[in-house]
């Protein structure tokens, strides 16, 4: 009877699942760095205002969030489940502490963005002893009122049922291009916030590598863009001519085996040309192999706003009314790829 009632358990188990299983980036280890950093679960749970038991199994802890999110870990093992998607933490695994578990860093870092809430962030790098802040994500152009975790409620409805995962190129340590004062990183931040806004307003669900001025790596992204289920990727980026002021204009980058990027890369193009009176540098396939284009598996495109080491487009670049144009602009090369996109595939 007991064995008849496993066989079913598992039959339902693995019926319901086979579940890919994603990899959650690593923490960086450097050599100011060495070790691989620990936090409680409870001081996780603390700071998100979610709760934790033991169970459902002996070896499992699950923590809940207010609105019925939870999350599975096992001790000892390097497997973590968000509303039953698994995450593989690539390193290290969580470990028991008492009533407590340790959660290692990333799986912390990674848990807290995937639910929009927070950054840990080490204060100083004293050995045996890591103090954390908990830096909350918020938009930097967003107004402070607004709760970054709740979506912009749709207004029209040209992007339901689209996901798209949006990638503010650079942040954090790695300004990307700078010129005339000017960073990459901004440009690319302000822009993709405002594109997210518009692409939630038209009911689609979007998934950001970065809110705010972090860095995530580029494997980070990629992993976080392969396991959330986007149909499209789209990283933003600003350039620079290293020998020039004169170059300018904007370009888009697709994987050259990837006739979907082909296509996704020359709708934005098109779209953005209607907008801008920069030169169309065009859809280019990537020549060099950059890893978003790369690793990631759904329709992906790198888009170039412009030169920033061209002063009066990098000015432009910089404006918040261009801005706004440039990410209705993207927005526009959406809603037609979609459009294509799901007459292709329903
Ligand atoms: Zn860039």
């Amino acid at each position: 009877m007991r064995g008849m009632f496993l066989l079913i358990a598992m039959s339902a188990l693995f019926g319901a699942g086979c579940s890919v299983i994603s990899v959650i980036p690593p923490q960086a280890v450097t050599a100011d760095d060495p070790e691989p950093r620990t936090i409680k679960l409870s001081e996780m749970c603390a700071a998100m205002g979610w709760s934790y038991e033991s169970g459902p199994g002996a070896y499992n802890y699950t923590a809940s969030g207010p609105k019925g999110d939870r999350i599975v870990f096992t001790i000892g093992k390097d497997i973590v489940s968000i509303n039953s998607t698994k995450w593989r933490q690539e390193r290290d695994t969580v470990e028991l502490r008492g009533r407590d578990l340790l959660l290692p860093e990333s799986t912390h870092n990674f848990v807290a963005k995937h639910f929009g809430m927070h950054h840990l962030v080490r204060n100083g790098s004293k050995a045996g002893s890591v103090d954390y802040t908990m830096d909350p994500i918020v938009p930097d152009t967003a107004s402070k009122t607004e709760n970054p975790q709740t979506p912009k409620a749709a207004i029209s409805s040209e992007l339901r049922g689209l996901h798209i995962c949006i990638d503010p190129g650079h942040g954090g340590k790695d300004m990307g291009g700078e010129a005339f004062g000017v960073q990459e990183k901004t440009i690319a931040l302000n822009v993709s916030l405002m594109l997210r806004d518009l692409c939630e307003q038209s009911g689609a669900k979007v998934t950001m590598t970065r809110t705010t001025d972090v860095y995530p790596t580029l494997d980070d992204r990629v992993a976080l863009a392969n396991g959330c289920g986007c149909h499209l990727f789209i990283s933003v980026h600003a350039n620079i001519a290293p020998n020039s002021d004169q170059v300018s204009g904007f370009e888009a980058f697709y994987n050259g085996n990837s006739a979907e990027g082909q296509r996704f890369a020359r709708n934005l193009i098109a779209a953005y040309a209607a907008h801008s009176n920069a030169p169309n540098r065009g859809a280019k396939k990537d020549p060099r192999g950059l890893r978003v284009l790369e690793k990631t598996k759904m329709t992906a495109v790198l888009f170039e706003l412009g030169f920033l080491s061209n002063e009066a487009e990098g000015k432009r670049l910089s404006q918040k009314s261009n801005q706004q144009a440039m990410a209705k602009a993207l927005w526009d090369g959406i809603v037609v790829e979609w459009s294509k996109k799901a007459s292709v595939s329903r």
